[in-house]
């Protein structure tokens, strides 16, 4: 561990977005977690960064930016139907995902190619094609800054919810995640219904359903559908679904005769952000460095060294004309630093 000084983040954030870090120190074992984060020498403001693939870098960041590269994966048990693995929070989950698969355990596989980190997951309840993560977390551990200790959170300790966890409210900035435990399942339940994988699944002549299919299947759509990082930096859907009242969701209809929607409680329905944001003509824009990606109008881009102004800015306008159009304040998924 070195601490570095005025370093670019700009291969640490899957945007791209060029801003420097006042101090930067690479985490390689959680046991100097403890040692770390009450070191009075070190800047006391501190972030955490995995991945990089859900925040959105607006300027350059005081304090100490601490990456996460920690690695491990330890089989805790297993009885006849079950695998508990701990692993380590800097670990990839995509990885983490291809390593459940290659052992025949199943839970995750609807997740694959889903960047960033492990202890990254919890924090938003990663999901995609009808699965979360919090139906594969059996526990999270995390060095509390405050209470100078390791606690753990089991599942339902986590409040987990759609895109949403403890980690973004009370426990906000106040933890290290160091470990998470997944339960994971010998017998698999396969999840096909969700948006294209029964397509993809005929498409790929699938003989036999296993876990690894779906997985291919999901990998082959996300590639398709989503732009790589790598080729154009993104985070992702920037928004979240919004879920509406059934009542606005009918008078809604009556104006915009296609408005999709999926059942979420009795009462009220999820209408995709990605269909809200296309009516409004933004699928495809081009502001300045940013934009909206031509596939997914969920997905804001860098097309040329944008900066983290310009994709707020632009993602104002989206969440202002939206709610003109449509009266449906969207939510912004991406963390803003
Ligand atoms: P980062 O961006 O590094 O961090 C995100 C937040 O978590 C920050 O606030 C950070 O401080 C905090 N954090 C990170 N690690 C820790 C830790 N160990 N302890 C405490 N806090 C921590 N998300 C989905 O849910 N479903 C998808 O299908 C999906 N698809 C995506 C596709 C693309 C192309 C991209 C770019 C993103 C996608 N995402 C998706 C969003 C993103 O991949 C996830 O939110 C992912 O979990 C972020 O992990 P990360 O390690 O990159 O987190
Ligand atoms: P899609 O299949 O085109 O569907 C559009 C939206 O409709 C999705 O966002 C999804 O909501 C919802 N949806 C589709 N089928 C549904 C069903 N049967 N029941 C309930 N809701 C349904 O979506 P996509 O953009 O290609 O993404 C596919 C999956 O990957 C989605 O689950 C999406 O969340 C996930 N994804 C997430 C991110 C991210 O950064 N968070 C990025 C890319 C993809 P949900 O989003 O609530 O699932």
């Amino acid at each position: 561990m070195q601490l570095q000084k005025n370093i670019s983040l700009k291969g640490y954030n899957t945007f791209g977005i060029d801003v420097t870090a006042e101090y930067f120190l690479c985490v390689t074992e959680s046991n100097h977690i403890p040692e770390l984060l009450t070191d009075s020498s070190l800047p006391q403001e501190q972030h955490i960064i995995g991945g990089g693939s859900n925040i959105l870098l607006t300027k350059n960041q005081s304090g100490l930016t601490l990456l996460n590269q920690t690695k491990g994966i330890e089989l805790l048990k297993e009885d006849n139907n079950h695998v508990w693995l701990k692993v380590a929070s800097g670990e990839v989950w995509h990885e983490l995902v291809m390593y459940a698969i290659g052992h025949g355990w199943a839970g995750i596989e609807n997740l694959a190619l889903i960047p960033g980190t492990v202890g990254a997951a919890p924090m938003q309840n990663i999901g995609a094609y009808g699965i979360e993560a919090k139906g594969a977390i059996e526990s999270v551990t995390a060095w509390h800054k405050e209470q100078k200790e390791f606690i753990t959170l089991n599942n339902n300790d986590c409040q987990f919810g759609y895109r949403d966890s403890i980690f973004k409210h009370e426990l906000k900035g106040k933890v290290f995640i160091t470990h998470v435990v997944f339960k994971l399942n010998k017998q698999p339940t396969f999840h096909t219904e969700y948006g294209a994988i029964k397509a993809e699944l005929e498409n790929m002549q699938v003989n036999e359903l296993t876990i690894k299919a779906i997985a291919q299947a999901v990998i082959n759509i996300r590639s398709s559908k989503l732009p790589d990082p790598k080729v154009m930096g993104n985070a992702g859907s920037f928004f979240k679904n919004p879920t509406i009242p059934a009542a606005q969701y009918e008078q809604l209809k009556q104006e915009h005769t296609q408005i999709p929607a999926y059942p979420v409680t009795d009462d009220t329905v999820k209408v995709p952000a990605g269909w809200l944001i296309e009516q409004c003509g933004f699928k495809g824009c081009t502001r300045g460095g940013t934009g909206v990606h031509e596939k997914q109008a969920l997905v804001l881009v860098n097309r040329n060294n944008t900066t983290g102004k310009e994709v707020w800015d632009l993602s104002e306008e989206i969440v202002q004309t939206v709610h003109d159009k449509f009266d449906i304040m969207l939510e912004r998924e991406v963390q803003i630093w």
